[in-house]
């Protein structure tokens, strides 16, 4: 396994809407073990192919506290639906792709998902709270949104903004060493 370069926002990737996964082939799951590793590594709670560079409909998702001494819990997601939803949440996210830059998004609190597994068979299940919160940002990066692109104009120009300098420091500061904080 191997830990994979994070792309960073703007990149064109992460504003492309990503192909479906046409076979769960042996380089698939290769992709999805890499990004795993990518994600534990960040440290963050998830991680989609965009984010990596590789424009394809797949994410990987783990909301688990293995600081706390809960065990991982990956969901691996491929050509992910949204087949229901409900209720809505509003919670303080971040972004691997925008490192530094948060910022509270309203979201459906509950949802069910369809997608196809690291083997390839099809799962439906719900999700609530983080995990549909960070399903749901995941499942944004496969059609080219970003966390700030579910804000008010405003407050998105305002973000996007604070990124820019974030940006600038992050790519001084990786020239002297590497730093990293948990976000999707
Ligand atoms: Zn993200």
């Amino acid at each position: 396994m191997a830990v994979l370069d994070i792309v960073l926002y703007p990149e064109a990737v992460l504003k492309a809407v990503a192909k479906p996964v046409k076979k769960v082939s042996a380089e698939i799951q290769r992709l999805v073990d890499n990004m795993l590793e990518t994600m534990y590594a960040a440290p963050g709670i998830g991680l989609a192919a965009p984010q990596v560079g590789v424009s394809k409909r797949l994410c990987v998702v783990d909301v688990s506290n293995p600081q706390e001494g809960e065990p991982l819990n990956p969901y691996v997601l491929i050509n992910p639906e949204i087949i229901d939803r409900a209720g809505k949440i509003l919670w303080e996210e971040g972004c691997l792709s925008l490192p530094g830059l948060y910022r509270e998004v309203q979201r459906s609190s509950r949802i069910t998902v369809r997608a196809l597994d690291r083997q390839g068979v099809e799962r439906v299940f719900e999700a609530e709270d983080l995990l549909a919160v960070c399903i749901q940002h995941e499942m944004d990066h496969l059609d080219g949104i970003v966390f700030p692109d579910r804000l008010s104009l405003l407050k998105k120009k305002l973000a996007l903004k604070e990124w820019k300098r974030l940006r600038e420091k992050k790519l001084e500061d990786d020239d002297e060493g590497d730093e990293a904080q948990p976000a999707e």
